[in-house]
């Protein structure tokens, strides 16, 4: 089944992205202050609805898809949907499916470009570069003495790319990805029983 194939592709991705992550965060100190969230605040994000699909195959499977498009049609609401925004108040990170969160969601934090010298350049967020100032030196120099260790944006989009381009091409806002993602998989339950 097509569909599936393509869930557990994107999931196998995620799961290679997240252990370069781990891996890259351990060696340099690269981390979060607890209960940031503050990526998840800006109201521009902007993904493609390859990134989503595990998240709505959960919600299928959930039986959570009504709950959740209530949400993503709450005109108040003007983050991503799967954003809460009183967590970092109430001692939580914010992000409601983040088992199941995009592709951008987990570069947020840092990752790296190339440069034209095809050497890795890191990427990070201001409260990154302001809390973890020693990591992100650190992070530079990792980088440069073990170019191909490090864990590139671009590596990972031609990964999603390869997938599925009709699903992996098109940025648009965070919760439009969503929704395109949980359009695409209306009939998934029933292809799951077909299986
Ligand atoms: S999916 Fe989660 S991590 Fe990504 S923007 Fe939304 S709340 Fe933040
Ligand atoms: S990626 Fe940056 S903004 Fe987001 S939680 Fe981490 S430190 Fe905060």
């Amino acid at each position: 089944m097509r569909q599936k194939w393509i869930i557990e592709e994107v999931e196998k991705v995620f799961g290679e992205l997240d252990s370069h992550l781990n891996s890259t965060a351990k060696e340099s100190g690269l981390n979060c202050p607890d209960f940031c969230g503050h990526c998840c605040r800006k109201t521009d994000i902007e993904a493609s609805p390859i990134e989503f699909l595990p998240l709505a195959a959960w919600l299928y499977q959930n039986n959570k898809v009504n709950d959740f498009l209530v949400k993503l049609d709450n005109p108040e609401h003007k983050w991503c949907a799967c954003f809460d925004p009183d967590a970092s108040a109430k001692g939580e990170w914010g992000c409601k499916y983040y088992e199941h969160r995009g592709l951008i969601c987990r570069l947020f934090g840092f990752g790296f470009r190339l440069n034209r010298d095809n050497m890795p350049v890191l990427v990070t967020c201001k409260i990154m570069k302001s809390t973890r100032s020693e990591a992100v030196a650190k992070a530079g120099v990792i980088a440069a003495r073990q170019p191909d260790e490090m864990p590139i944006f671009s590596h990972y989009f031609m990964q999603l790319l390869a997938i599925d381009p009709d699903l992996a091409v098109p940025q648009m806002p965070i919760n439009e990805a969503i929704r395109i993602a949980i359009e695409k998989l209306y009939f998934y339950n029933l292809d799951k029983e077909e299986s």
